[in-house]
């Protein structure tokens, strides 16, 4: 099959309004992100060449052809850039993808987008093609709060006052936000990373909470994707991935923040076939059990069986992380 008309796809669990339940992943094969700066990027390798509403048409129908959506409430739609740039993705195949969902029996779509791209009129066409009960959540890669991590180590190129503005756009649409943030940014040592995953979510909530909407957070442990200036740093030993006790502290430590904004946390687990073995791990002993337990929580939000987690590396991290945590245990 031509690749201009597959769409990598995914399921995977997912807490919606307390239930668990699970989302369909398309990450459709767009033109590569025009912005192109970000140092940890990968998604150009998922990008395409000349890709018109027929081949978003057949990524969709492809996608979704032979789907149970019996137990499926929201559906995904990343793009190797921005959703609503419409170089990147025309507004006809945007409305394309939007009326075929109002026929979907979920509750909920999510798109990817800069701030730069979208205006309250895009999203409202948008759900002109929606059902009553369906909603739109807005996702965008904040990455960071510190602005040095997120604009100069990341090079986002992305302003706290944009991101304000973007959850301004949700409010006034009616939309749900979800930012995405990065666990263990380069400079960041693993302790530094748990404070800046926690913070960065902290902000979210605050920022959400002040507007009244619907805020989730979406963290993604870093991975090395391949062709990215990040990759250097790692093959010539400047970067280190982060554990995946990292990520669990993480969790842990949000579940706390989160009581205004209840099952929001999210954590990406490396499923849109962008990392490779690059990602985050701990030791083989416990790799596969903490990666698949973070994936349950996913959609319990229970953080009962991330507790119970432990290995003979454990303790080994915690040293790492230094005194600040150990001495609050
Ligand atoms: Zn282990």
């Amino acid at each position: 099959m031509d690749n201009n008309n597959v769409a990598y796809k995914t399921k995977s669990a997912l807490n919606q309004d307390g239930e668990q339940t699970n989302r369909l992943m398309l990450v459709l094969r767009t033109p590569p992100c025009e912005y192109n700066q970000c140092t940890m990027c990968g998604f150009d390798n998922n990008a395409g060449k000349n890709i018109r509403l027929q081949n978003i048409q057949r990524q969709y129908q492809n996608g979704i052809e032979g789907e149970d959506f019996s137990d499926i409430r929201r559906i995904d739609f990343p793009t190797a850039g921005s959703f609503y740039n419409d170089r990147e993705l025309s507004p006809e195949s945007r409305n394309y993808l939007f009326s075929e969902v109002s026929r979907l029996p979920v509750d909920s779509v999510m798109v990817e987008t800069r701030v730069d791209y979208l205006t309250e009129e895009k999203v409202r066409e948008s759900k002109s093609y929606l059902r009553e009960d369906q909603s739109i959540e807005l996702a965008i890669g904040l990455e960071s709060a510190d602005d040095n991590v997120r604009n100069k180590v990341l090079r986002k190129g992305l302003s706290k006052k944009s991101f304000e503005r973007f959850a301004d756009i949700c409010r006034n649409t009616d939309s749900q936000l979800l930012a995405y943030v990065l666990i263990k940014s380069p400079t960041l040592s693993e302790a530094e990373a748990v404070e800046d995953a926690v913070q960065t979510a902290d902000y979210v909530y605050r920022i959400a909470n002040e507007r009244g909407i619907k805020a989730r957070v979406a963290f993604k442990p870093m991975f090395i994707p391949e062709g990215t200036e990040l990759e250097e740093q790692y093959l010539n030993g400047e970067y280190q991935l982060p554990k995946l006790w990292t990520t669990v502290e993480t969790v842990k430590r949000t579940a706390e923040l989160a009581s205004y904004q209840p099952n929001s946390i999210f954590v990406g687990m490396f499923d849109e076939d962008l990392s490779g073995d690059r990602f985050s791990s701990n030791c083989d002993e416990c790799n596969s059990e903490v990666v698949e337990t973070l994936k349950r929580f996913n959609g319990t939000q229970d953080l009962s069986e991330l507790e119970r987690l432990s290995c003979e590396c454990k303790p080994e991290w915690e040293q790492f992380l230094g005194v600040r945590i150990c001495t609050q245990e």
